[in-house]
């Protein structure tokens, strides 16, 4: 029976050091470690100043111990030099009016999902006001000045 210890906020690992907390097992790749991810969360923060960080979390299972522990799987700044991303993001929007999500991606360099997480963000804090339209983001004309 594994013994239960107290519950406490232990900060996550990241993807290069990842070792079970419990009995130091360390998966040999990364497949390995995505086999025994057992729930995925994707947290978006935007702030203020347009920055978005984009964190994917995980909670794996140590095939060892049986132990479950929250593993950063990915973590990606869309942080750009010169204009922010956002800034870029939203002048490439204003100029195409429709933009799909591949082309955007070509544009700046952002994957495909941390683009939409991104947009979304935007749309929910009145930045741009759109909508998708599968993985097309159209830009409401009426906002257009
Ligand atoms: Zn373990």
């Amino acid at each position: 029976m594994p013994r239960r210890t107290k519950r406490r906020r232990s900060r996550a690992s990241s993807i290069g050091n990842v070792s079970c907390p419990s009995c130091g097992r360390t998966p040999k790749s990364r497949k390995e470690l995505m086999d025994h991810v057992v729930r995925q969360r994707t947290l978006t923060n935007v702030s203020f100043s347009g920055k978005v960080t984009v964190t994917v979390m995980g909670i794996v299972e140590c095939p060892n111990c049986g132990k479950r522990f929250r593993v950063v799987l990915s973590k990606v700044k869309l942080d750009a030099s010169g204009k922010s991303p956002k800034e870029r993001v939203l002048e490439i929007i204003r100029k195409e009016k429709k933009i799909s999500l591949k082309e955007l991606s070509e544009k700046t360099k952002f994957s495909e999902r941390a683009l939409r997480l991104a947009l979304e963000g935007y749309v929910k804090e009145g930045t741009i006001k759109g909508h998708f339209e599968g993985d097309v983001f159209v830009l409401d004309e009426r906002t257009v000045t």
